[in-house]
């Protein structure tokens, strides 16, 4: 066998991420991931003992570090240890695995609820089991990693459709539904690239009409959609029943980490007894799952942080719009990326607003196509409106400032590559 057949460089991506870093290298630009917060990172964060107003966290209802939040996580400690050491099957509940459910299945008017211990393996896991390969899934074209990959593992006849447009959902339906058993349509509650959310009222009537199971992941919509953050059922006033599936985590405004399906008991119950990343995966950390369920408690408590959260938002996007830069399709809620069209820009952009004491992420080819690379800025409640306002000030500046030099940066990265 060669050399190479044993050589961890020849894996796919290895070198477009050093040819990455060479270039930001060359062009004296900062890595901007992987950066160590020294404190909590919330509105505003520390690295390398400097201060930063952050736009990086999904902590969108200031939650983590919460009196609160974090005396239920020590109370937890103090109870069961950090672990629940093997799977709830074997290991069995703790007390809070059961709380922390009921209260999510009631939020969404559900049967039932199970948590897990990745919000990603809660996906892949779920996806992968309820569908097998005489059925389709159908998704959204910007869906998250975790969904294409459990539809992959599935091993069903996948479809995805252009962003929001039910129209080519419809179409796919129309022409394929007919040659497969299940078919399984999956949206996100609030696109964490893009900051809008899907039509569900017609969601609900495709997926009745061709006899087909929605699932919606809601990750970025709690705490977010909605008057008082209940997510994307409530932004678009349907009954959350009218979802088969409903799929969160516990890593955004609930400050923990983990996911968790809420629907009928029979999806519940299934997923308990055969779904791969429970049965064969440690139950929650129980200081985490204390952490979430003191979180929800505070989140359907104390609806004004969603009030403010959305006043922020909006005035990001406000300011942004008002210094003409492109906000794509942004509802202004808690996501606005700023899109400037190549990667080079992009993280040029973030290094020179990282300069000014703004912390916020480029986001890059692949993770978006090159024309639509972006800075992705994240609002919590806990923002000031100056600061989002400055924000948005400093980023229009450092864009104009950008004209020409990134042109040039662009023309030499070009030369390089050839
Ligand atoms: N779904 C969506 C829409 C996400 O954005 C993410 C991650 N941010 C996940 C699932 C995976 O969740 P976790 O990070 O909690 O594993």
């Amino acid at each position: 066998m060669p050399d190479s057949a044993t050589d961890f460089t020849t894996l796919p991506g290895y070198r477009e991420m050093q040819t990455q870093r060479s270039f930001a290298e060359m062009f004296g630009i900062e890595n901007p991931f992987f950066r160590v917060h020294e404190e909590r990172a919330g509105a505003e964060t520390r690295i390398g003992n400097r201060t930063y107003a952050n736009f990086a966290s999904y902590d969108y209802l200031g939650l983590n570090g919460h009196p609160e939040v974090s005396a239920a996580a020590k109370a937890a400690i103090d109870r069961y240890g950090t672990s629940t050491s093997a799977s709830r099957v074997v290991a069995g509940e703790r007390p809070i695995h059961g709380e922390l459910e009921r209260a999510l299945a009631s939020l969404y008017s559900a049967q039932d609820c199970v948590v897990m211990v990745s919000g990603h393996a809660t996906n892949v896991g779920v996806i992968g089991q309820i569908i097998g390969s005489r059925d389709i899934v159908l998704y959204d074209d910007l869906i998250h990693n975790s969904v294409a990959l459990g539809a992959q593992l599935s091993g069903a006849t996948r479809r995805s459709f252009p962003h929001n447009d039910l129209d080519a959902l419809e179409a796919l339906l129309d022409a394929q539904r007919h040659q497969h058993g299940r078919a399984l349509i999956v949206v996100e509650g609030l696109y964490s690239m893009d900051g809008d959310w899907p039509d569900l009222p017609r969601l609900i009537e495709i997926k009745r009409r061709h006899g087909a199971w929605l699932m919606v992941d809601d990750a970025h919509g709690l705490g977010v959609l909605g008057a008082r953050g209940h997510g994307v059922a409530e932004q678009t006033g349907i009954d959350p029943r009218d979802v088969d599936i409903w799929m969160g985590t516990l890593s955004k405004t609930l400050a923990g980490a983990g996911g968790y399906v809420a629907g009928p008991s029979p999806l519940i119950d299934f997923i308990r007894t055969s779904v791969g990343a429970f049965v064969f995966s440690v139950g929650l950390s129980p200081p985490v799952a204390a952490a979430a369920h003191a979180a929800l408690g505070i989140l359907l408590r104390e609806p004004e942080r969603v009030t403010k959260l959305h006043a922020n938002g909006g005035a990001f996007l406000a300011a942004a719009k008002r210094h003409g830069l492109d906000v794509g399709t942004s509802a202004g809620l808690a996501i606005t990326p700023v899109i400037v069209g190549e990667s080079l820009k992009a993280a040029t952009l973030s290094d020179r607003l990282s300069q000014r004491g703004f912390n916020v992420m480029p986001i890059l080819h692949p993770a978006v196509p090159e024309r639509l690379a972006r800075l992705r800025f994240f609002i919590t409640s806990e923002h000031t409106i100056e600061q989002v306002e400055e924000a948005a000030q400093a980023t229009a500046e450092e864009m104009a400032s950008l004209v020409g030099t990134a042109d040039a940066l662009q023309s030499m990265a070009a030369q390089l590559k050839t």
